[in-house]
């Protein structure tokens, strides 16, 4: 089975660079809307939908007729094709809504399918922990970029490169390598499981009493998104200010990303380490949002982390061949440990779980998870008799914001509470 792994990096632009770069992701726009139209025109005459190739051919001709589109890497050209073939047939599939005219400032990746595309000048850069290796990439009818290998990149394998303009202005290099190598094996004797609960409060619950709250750092990014988006929604759409609030809201949605990003693989391979067997909820996050309607603003600030934390989770085990249970969630945070009875009354607010069948107390989050834990079949190694505090995880190692020039590593950050 092959599977498809992303390496990202920074890339370093001139302007003059960046300029083009963005020249043509309004470019590529263009082409996408006319593929868009064109598509739609041959529908009313002749009530069919264009093929992949005809679609590509169609993006080759319009790139031969204009001169505009010429700007864009013929390849480049033709996985716009794709990328509007692709979003018709999910919308086909019945998965996606219809395409439909992108906008500008929403066009924001080019892809180089097989060639345009050239790394050299590999040097070394940096010292001791922070050595790393910097390149530069070629691409071609766009320009140099600095990319910084902090990774190593399996260059031969690599099957796609991909340039992508984050809102923030910060531009990426995303390398796809397709991997063969095969998962490690799957163990047949499974020695011991964890319980994990997702949620708000906590970012996860482990049904062996330990957790993971918010750090501070993540706290305060958050707080600023939501003054920014306070200011953003009070800025004329499109606007001069709107579009720099937007850019600022960008760069703090970016960071909250990495830096969540950082902690769940941090999380994932503790566990993974410790546990062969990962019980997750099957997690409807829209029942979820749903649920809470009163703070439907604050939860959908973390929607997108609930399914990247599974992903992460899951990829960590999955790739020391350990395995991952996903189980029903209904109610299970309703649902006593002990006894087994259904508590009608708990609410969203409520931390405390108070079973009127039996008096069973225990931490709201920590009886969901080992209600999973045993769902999934698992008895948990000590079963908890009375409400204790909890212990948050060890430190993960997190990185603080730079500040002043350093890299400053934060003492344990994951704290009670
Ligand atoms: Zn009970």
């Amino acid at each position: 089975m092959t599977r498809v792994r992303a390496y990202r990096f920074r890339a370093y632009p001139s302007k003059t660079t960046a300029g083009v770069l963005k020249t043509q992701l309004e470019v590529a726009c263009k082409l996408y809307n006319t593929l868009l139209h064109a598509e739609q025109k041959e529908y009313e005459e002749n009530k069919r939908s264009m093929s992949e190739n005809e679609l590509r051919q169609l993006a080759l001709d319009l790139r031969k007729q204009n001169k505009e589109f010429q700007a864009l890497h013929s390849q480049v050209a033709q996985q716009v094709a794709d990328r509007f073939y692709e979003a018709r047939q999910r919308f086909l599939d019945g998965v996606a809504n219809k395409p439909r005219v992108k906008k500008p400032h929403r066009y924001l990746s080019l892809v180089y399918p097989q060639s345009g595309w050239k790394l050299s000048n590999w040097r070394e850069v940096g010292q001791g922990k922070n050595k790393k290796r910097r390149a530069r990439l070629r691409l071609s009818k766009i320009g140099f970029f600095t990319l910084i290998i902090h990774r190593e990149l399996p260059l031969e394998q690599v099957a796609q490169v991909c340039v992508k303009l984050y809102l923030s202005g910060r531009i990426y290099i995303i390398f796809v390598v397709e991997d063969a190598e095969p998962l490690g094996q799957t163990l047949e004797q499974p020695k011991n499981a964890v319980g994990v609960d997702l949620g708000i409060a906590r970012l996860a619950t482990l049904s062996d009493g330990r957790f993971l709250g918010n750090p501070k750092p993540l706290e305060r990014s958050l707080e600023r998104i939501r003054v920014l988006q306070r200011t953003l929604s009070r800025k004329r759409f499109l606007s001069k200010n709107w579009l720099k609030t937007k850019r600022k809201l960008a760069k703090e949605h970016e960071h909250v990303g990495d830096f969540r990003r950082d902690l769940f693989f941090k999380l994932g391979a503790l566990l993974a380490e410790e546990y062969d067997v990962l019980v997750l909820e099957d997690l409807n996050v829209q029942d979820l949002i749903q649920k809470g309607v009163t703070k439907k603003r604050r939860l959908r600030l973390h929607d997108s982390a609930f399914s990247e934390i599974r992903r992460i989770l899951e990829w960590e085990f999955v790739k020391r061949g350990k395995t991952v249970l996903a189980i029903s969630a209904y109610s299970s945070s309703r649902e006593c440990f002990l006894c087994g009875g259904i508590n009608q009354n708990l609410s969203l607010e409520d931390r405390i779980f108070n079973c009127p069948h039996c008096g069973f107390t225990l931490d709201r989050d920590l009886n969901a998870s080992l209600v999973l834990l045993r769902r999934a079949g698992w008895v948990p190694s000590a079963v908890p008799v009375e409400l204790r505090p909890i212990p948050p995880l060890p430190s993960l190692g997190l990185k603080k914001r730079r500040q002043g020039g350093a890299l400053k590593q934060e003492a344990p950050s994951v704290r009670a509470g």
